[in-house]
């Protein structure tokens, strides 16, 4: 991922996706905004005790730096779902809960999800210029969120999945992401080959969970090829992000992703 600095705001966004002049997206970091104390500063969720006032503004800011207007914003309550939402022109402004995947083909309908180690994963296809933001914990991976995107994406706008560009963000990487048996359990439940996505660190037992590779299997087995990987694990970078596991009642930062108008 590349990082940039605009209006004191500070963002990635996935060198693969870049290159395509239609689309604008972001994964933002916590600096920038005007929330203090544990949320400082860009804090973009309402849900774990921030001032409003202060969220709000930090939104606005978001926003005049992608150059999206922060009344078109859908920024969904996400619930570790595997549910799917398609967004509509009619939907902006909305605030939907108990989705996790949201897909739309329709451009000046930016998409905002919120995360504190979750994965962000952001979907493009360039052919029916459709696009796919999931949010993806360890619940959403092994309920398969990603791979329900591309299938909706299919399902909604035909795209084939060789045309589809995947970034997987950051979040709580394998490095720091220790996890019990009920969640091991589930994760091999889910996948095959699953010893290859629960790490175990020399010298401990317990195993950790490698979110990123499980999303890029999903991906991958639905034929996806063009992935890329942020690869920074928030909980080793809380100078830049947000991290539950660290920090715990904390601020989220955000994953942004809309089509240009014509
Ligand atoms: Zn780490």
């Amino acid at each position: 991922m590349k990082r940039h600095q605009h209006n004191g705001i500070a963002y990635y966004t996935f060198e693969s996706l870049d290159r395509f002049d239609e689309l604008i997206h972001a994964i933002t970091t916590r600096h920038g905004g005007i929330s203090v104390g544990r949320y400082s500063s860009l804090n973009l969720t309402t849900g774990t005790g921030d001032d409003p006032a202060a969220v709000g503004e930090n939104l606005e800011r978001v926003c005049a730096a992608l150059n999206l207007r922060r009344a078109d914003l859908v920024s969904p309550n996400q619930r570790h779902t595997a549910n799917v939402r398609r967004i509509e022109q009619t939907d902006r402004g909305q605030v939907y809960t108990g989705y996790d995947v949201f897909v739309t083909n329709q451009p000046g309908v930016p998409i905002l999800l919120r995360y504190a180690d979750c994965t962000p994963v952001l979907i493009y296809d360039p052919v029916h210029r459709a696009t796919a933001v999931v949010h993806s914990g360890w619940r959403g991976t092994v309920q398969g969120a990603t791979r329900a995107a591309v299938e909706a994406l299919g399902r909604e706008y035909g795209s084939r999945p060789a045309d589809l560009v995947a970034g997987i963000g950051p979040s709580i990487g394998p490095c720091c992401y220790e996890i019990g048996e009920e969640v091991a359990n589930a994760v091999r439940a889910a996948f095959d080959r699953a010893d290859e996505l629960l790490p175990v660190r020399s010298g401990k037992s317990r195993r950790h969970l490698d979110l990123w590779a499980a999303n890029q299997r999903w991906l991958a087995e639905a034929g996806v090829r063009q992935i890329e990987v942020a690869g920074l694990c928030t909980a080793c970078r809380v100078d830049e992000f947000y991290s539950y596991r660290i920090e715990g009642k904390t601020g989220h930062f955000g994953a942004v992703m809309a089509l240009r108008h014509d």
